[in-house]
């Protein structure tokens, strides 16, 4: 499991994260911009595994309110830290919209999901959201793809995504922030990820087993983007 001090290629997005686990006063809501393949969901991990963590270098400190500041990242062995790697974290949630197949709602769940709906956004999102969380830190959302939430769906998480339940955050990955509605964009701190440096992409490469060769062409073919590197250099063999 990748922790935010892991996190190569993006010092940007890193610092800004970093920052927000030390506030004092820290937003709710935060949209990840940028291309496929360079990190914005990894990212997006360690920083709801750090939200979550109850041990650390500051024990019992409140990442929501409270007046002691929060180490900045995970400390990877406390119970939230175990249950985040093994996958199992009850308040971290992943939203998606292939959750659809999973709503209460037959309708809903025979429905074409080309889109985010509001009917999974109420239901996975604003409804989990309200419940009260399962451990001591509050609940992360990670809602995928968030290019492909409706208007109304947008519409419909307006409110909390500007005032959420206490303890509740919500970060929106998105490749093009501009496709969102102005008030979502309004209410969220942008977090910019940028394309990864072609020595890191080239490395990463390497490791996935490419020939050295094969490596230093699609690292410098694939703008900065390991998952489209690495799409492309398997497609080609
Ligand atoms: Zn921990």
């Amino acid at each position: 499991m990748v922790e935010l001090t892991d996190i190569v290629g993006q010092p940007e997005a890193v610092t800004t994260l970093t920052r927000a686990l030390s506030g004092e006063r820290r937003h709710h809501a935060f949209l990840f911009a940028g291309p496929d393949g360079v990190g914005r969901r990894t990212t997006a991990a360690a920083f709801a595994k750090a939200l979550l963590c109850s041990g650390g270098a500051a024990p019992g400190a409140s990442l929501f309110g409270g007046a002691e500041p929060a180490a900045a990242g995970a400390c990877g062995a406390c119970p939230d830290c175990r249950m985040f790697d093994a996958g199992s974290h009850p308040d971290f949630h992943m939203v998606y919209k292939e959750l659809a197949r999973y709503h209460d709602d037959e309708s809903v769940r025979g429905s074409v999901m080309q889109e985010l709906s509001i009917a999974v956004i109420r239901q996975f999102l604003l409804a989990a959201a309200s419940l009260k969380p399962s451990r001591k830190k509050g609940k992360v959302f990670v809602v995928r793809e968030a290019d492909l939430l409706s208007d109304e769906a947008q519409n419909a998480m307006l409110k909390t995504l500007e005032e959420p339940p206490p303890g509740v955050t919500i970060i929106l990955i998105c490749r093009r922030p501009e496709e969102l509605l102005a008030t979502t964009r309004s209410r969220c701190s942008l977090v910019r990820f940028g394309p990864l440096p072609r020595e890191f992409v080239r490395e990463k490469l390497v490791e996935a087993g490419l020939e050295e060769a094969e490596c230093a062409f699609w690292s410098a073919f694939t703008d900065g983007s390991v998952g489209r590197a690495l799409r492309m250099a398997w497609a080609s063999t």
